[in-house]
């Protein structure tokens, strides 16, 4: 009993760690847009990176012609072709994904570079004509940090996700597809270069064009918003037609002290290959939450006799996948015959009784339940940034029920957000508390789908006459 007692305990005192009372998220919510502005200030102004992009239109749905992208980013590459009918119509993009070849990665740029040339070029000669003099345009989705220079220029700032390819450093990423391309003989141009979240709003602005901000909630997480240029003061003089420009925050770097952290959480960092970095990104993100889960359960474990004798696959890091996490929080059998058999497959926990079969349900509760609290906060972070979180624009003593709130959408992808559905409702809820329904009610979250490519064609499409 006294074990019992003790496990409660470990319980209590992350539910209490783990507290985001409307009034906490509305610091976080505070502290984001702060530090967005900190971060539009100066270079280095903020964790917020706030990177700019140059896109300074977005696409409308009026785009018409055949546009290709290129998604790099992660193990795999993706080729993507499009044809826009000139009226915002249902995309149905051809895609081909295929492996990056392992050496590729850790070799020299131009062998990279090549074998995607080649890839190109194979899909292209599928459905048109190679040979065609018709330049055809390139969107390029590469998800690692750039400095942009244009819209179709930017250089490395660093590789991550297993890439090391050292003759990158401090070239034009472009370019070098660019010069692959044209070493292929193909006639192809790379018209612009973009980050996934880009491409995300990109997408949702398509099919909806009061969307202003895009977030993704996956292994990682960051998110992009509309800008006025004006308010981007650490580029002085930036003009656009549009009077606009997105914005990249790298949020999955967003840091407060209002942040609801956990000796858990300052263990996962200070474990990490990367301490002191993506802190927002590591209590949110897909990679993380999983991991979070895994700990407290070790500590339990390590304090009392609930779970049975120490496992010690408890002990490595990562066993515990947030898929599996989702499994057992979305868990509805009476017996929580689900629980039992991941714990036992994938923790060798076998046989524990329903009580700390639940208490199990519980840990993923709390964790995805604040992961999502956060996220929320996030965007309306964003929404308070630009003004469309209903708090501004008072005047003449109107009370705040007949400020007119602009309809507002916000473009989400990423496995979080559509694939665990306690994820998504807990996001909702927390979105609903901190605007208050009134408000709430004119924001909408649309789903988009594989913005990462098809918004990339997109933005080809929309910035074609430009360059
Ligand atoms: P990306 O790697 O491009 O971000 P996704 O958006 O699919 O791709 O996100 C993958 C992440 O989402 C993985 O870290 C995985 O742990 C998590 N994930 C995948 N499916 C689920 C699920 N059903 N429930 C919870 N998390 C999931």
């Amino acid at each position: 009993r006294r074990k019992w007692k003790r496990v409660v305990g470990v319980l209590k005192e992350l539910e209490e760690s783990c507290e985001t009372t409307v009034g906490r998220l509305k610091q976080v919510v505070d502290a984001m847009a702060v530090e967005m502005h900190a971060g539009l200030a100066s270079e280095g102004g903020s964790k917020l990176k706030m990177l700019l992009t140059f896109v300074d239109s977005l696409p409308s749905g009026s785009e018409k012609g055949i546009f290709y992208a290129l998604d790099l980013g992660g193990t795999n590459f993706r080729v993507l072709r499009v044809e826009l009918g000139g009226q915002r119509s249902d995309l149905d993009p051809d895609v081909e994904q295929q492996p990056i070849p392992e050496q590729l990665m850790t070799g020299r740029s131009e062998d990279l570079f090549d074998f995607i040339a080649s890839s190109l070029y194979q899909f292209v000669e599928k459905n048109d004509s190679v040979q065609s003099p018709i330049t055809k345009l390139l969107g390029f989705t590469f998800s690692f940090p750039v400095k942009q220079t244009s819209v179709s220029s930017g250089v490395l700032i660093k590789w991550t996700k297993g890439f090391a390819i050292r003759d990158m450093a401090e070239k034009e990423v472009a370019g070098a597809l660019q010069q692959a391309l044209t070493r292929k003989g193909l006639n192809m141009r790379v018209s612009v270069l973009v980050n996934d979240t880009v491409g995300t709003l990109a997408l949702g602005h398509y099919h909806d064009a009061d969307t202003v901000a895009a977030v993704i909630i996956g292994t990682g997480t960051n998110a992009c918003y509309w800008e006025r240029t004006d308010a981007i003061i650490k580029c002085q003089g930036l003009l656009t037609t549009s009077g606009g420009m997105v914005v990249n925050m790298e949020w999955g770097n967003f840091w407060s002290s209002h942040l609801p952290r956990t000796s858990y959480d300052v263990k996962l960092d200070a474990e990490s290959p990367n301490p002191n970095d993506q802190g927002f990104e590591k209590m949110i993100s897909g990679m993380y939450l999983g991991d979070i889960v895994r700990r407290v359960i070790l500590r339990m474990s390590e304090e009392s006799d609930v779970f049975g004798p120490v496992s010690s696959r408890l002990y490595v890091p990562f066993t515990l996948r947030t898929p599996l996490m989702a499994a057992m929080h979305e868990d509805d059998s009476p017996e929580l015959t689900q629980v039992a058999r991941i714990l036992k497959d994938f923790l060798d926990i076998p046989d524990i009784p329903l009580k700390a079969r639940k208490l199990v349900v519980k840990i993923c509760d709390v964790v995805t339940r604040r992961a999502a609290r956060l996220a929320a906060a996030g965007i309306v972070g964003i929404l308070k940034k630009i003004g469309r979180d209903g708090s501004g624009g008072i005047t003449g003593g109107r009370s705040r029920s007949d400020i007119k709130m602009r309809r507002t959408a916000v473009a989400v992808e990423g496995s979080l957000y559509t694939q665990y559905t306690m994820f998504r409702e807990y996001l909702h809820e927390a979105l609903n508390e901190i605007l208050g329904e009134d408000i709430a009610r004119h924001v909408v979250i649309i789903v988009t789908e594989d913005g990462s490519g098809t918004g990339a064609a997109l933005l080809a499409a929309s910035h074609s006459s430009e360059n």
